[in-house]
């Protein structure tokens, strides 16, 4: 090497030890460290600096509290000057796994805009990260119809207190539609956030149910859990009478006496993708139930919770069930007493309606799709009708008889037969429950709002977003088609 070739050298080596010098005072000056853990990240630097930096005029103080990553993970958009460590610790998932998840080729190129998924993981534990500066542009929100302060501030992971004071609101309950609200910082200050996580809140039906739903509330024989600031909290008096109700109603119609403890999950937002769809679930081996207890109307919410208790009442009695058919059947027919709380259709109208536009489901197919009641209501119904026909025709005992059996058989008679009989009798029976006009009108009317769901929930579970305005009007929409109008 000849003395130019090596003079060049030290320069290069020097400017570089420079640069890194400069990027290791701007990230320590900028207060994004503290990922000891991770490895991508330069170890020297790491080691060199604090954690914790001195407060420093004009900068806010380091509480950052962890963000709660939902079942299913969420959405997160990045901000200037973001760094994925930085990123990493707020939610507290370990960097590698962004990576991953994201396909990201340069770990230092996330630019501003940029959508990551941010995966749910076991919760790491990190030394406290220093917040970031505040960029000085505020953030609002304006109040749809329905809306919640604390439906608001946990969408903005904010405490209600803080939202609260940042507006000079007294009473949570006086919420304007169309009001601007002012999004406060995390950590409670008045300054305005830097960050939107615009992410959907999803409701888990599986993995840490207890952080997912941090309010209990215990009733005789069962505890309900919800969430706070939900419709459900709103209702908890409501539902804890009601449950009672509900068991003593599907013990006597199911004839049996069913009085072990239950869990009872009640859900304020759409369940996580891939089960987005889903009015409720039932565990029924666990003895808990998933429900969605949303605005779909008081009494849809009564038998969605009525049905999924009569599932986990009768796999707990009856046996688990062969046929899911004959499951949903069940459930449908039991809980259609609380769908009447509201002068809704009977399950036998809305089945003829579907009959006389020839378009009521074959319940003795082994392809009958049961993908919830918004998605498959025909469905569901047509189970429910054929249930009512057989407990008419032949007595509970026969469906209790035949619950857990792999091919239903009553009279010598097969599923095939059974399902046959049962459109002849609901046929003849049209005549006298012609009230309100059945006509297709209904059948156009629910396939349009099915067709409406159905692209609410492919976008919610491609985007991780859902317009919650447009999942209120769907509702609506829900409720309107079932009443007697
Ligand atoms: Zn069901």
């Amino acid at each position: 090497m000849n003395r130019d070739k090596r003079f060049f050298v030290i320069c290069l080596i020097a400017a570089t030890i420079i640069l890194l010098g400069a990027v290791v005072l701007r990230v320590a000056m900028d207060g994004r460290l503290g990922m000891l853990e991770d490895k991508t990240f330069s170890v020297p630097v790491v080691t060199l600096f604090p954690t914790s930096l001195p407060n420093q005029p004009n900068r806010i103080t380091p509480t950052v509290t962890l963000v709660p990553v939902p079942e299913g993970g969420l959405e997160y958009i990045v901000e200037s000057g973001d760094t994925l460590t930085g990123i990493a610790l707020r939610f507290g998932v370990n960097m590698q796994e962004i990576v991953r998840v994201n396909q990201i080729a340069n770990i230092e190129m996330i630019d501003k805009g940029m959508r990551l998924v941010i995966p749910r993981q076991a919760v790491l534990t990190f030394a406290p990260t220093p917040s970031r500066t505040p960029n000085g542009r505020a953030l609002t929100y304006t109040v749809l119809e329905n809306d919640t302060l604390s439906d608001i501030a946990s969408q903005y992971h904010v405490s209600v207190d803080a939202l609260m004071s940042a507006n000079g609101i007294t009473d949570p309950n006086m919420l304007q539609i169309g009001q601007i609200l002012v999004i406060p910082s995390a950590d409670g200050s008045n300054v305005p956030a830097p960050t939107v996580i615009a992410t959907y809140p999803f409701s888990a039906m599986e993995g840490n149910v207890a952080l997912a739903y941090p309010l209990v509330t215990q009733g005789a024989g069962f505890r309900v859990h919800y969430q706070r600031g939900s419709l459900a909290e709103h209702e908890i008096n409501d539902v804890t009478q009601f449950v009672p109700i509900a068991l003593a109603h599907i013990n006597t119609t199911l004839s049996v006496s069913f009085t072990q403890m239950l869990d009872v999950y009640l859900a304020d937002t759409l369940f996580a993708p891939p089960d987005q769809a889903l009015g409720g679930k039932a565990d029924s081996a666990n003895k808990r139930l998933f429900v969605q207890y949303s605005s779909q109307g008081r009494a849809w919410r009564h038998y969605l919770l009525a049905h999924e208790l009569t599932h986990v009442v009768a796999w707990n009695t009856y046996g688990a069930p062969a046929s899911a058919m004959l499951s949903e059947g069940l459930a449908v027919y039991v809980a259609e007493r609380f769908l009447l709380e509201e002068s809704n259709m009977t399950v036998l109208q809305m089945c003829r309606a579907w009959q006389s536009a020839d378009a009521l489901p074959d319940v003795a197919s082994p392809s009958l799709a049961l993908h919830g009641h918004a998605a498959s209501l025909d469905a569901y119904f047509a189970a429910g009708c054929f249930v009512d026909y057989l407990v008419n025709h032949f007595g509970m005992d026969a469906v209790k008889k035949n619950y857990s059996q792999p091919a239903l058989q009553i009279s010598g008679k097969n599923v095939v037969e059974l399902a046959r009989q049962s459109r002849i009798d609901l046929a003849q029976m049209g005549k006298s429950i012609t009230e309100p006009p059945l006509t297709v009108a209904i059948v156009v009317a629910y396939n349009k709002l099915r067709n409406d769901y159905k692209t609410l929930w492919s976008e919610a579970g491609a985007s991780r977003q859902v317009d919650k305005a447009k999942l209120r009007e769907l509702d609506k929409n829900w409720l309107t088609m079932l009443l007697k109008k």
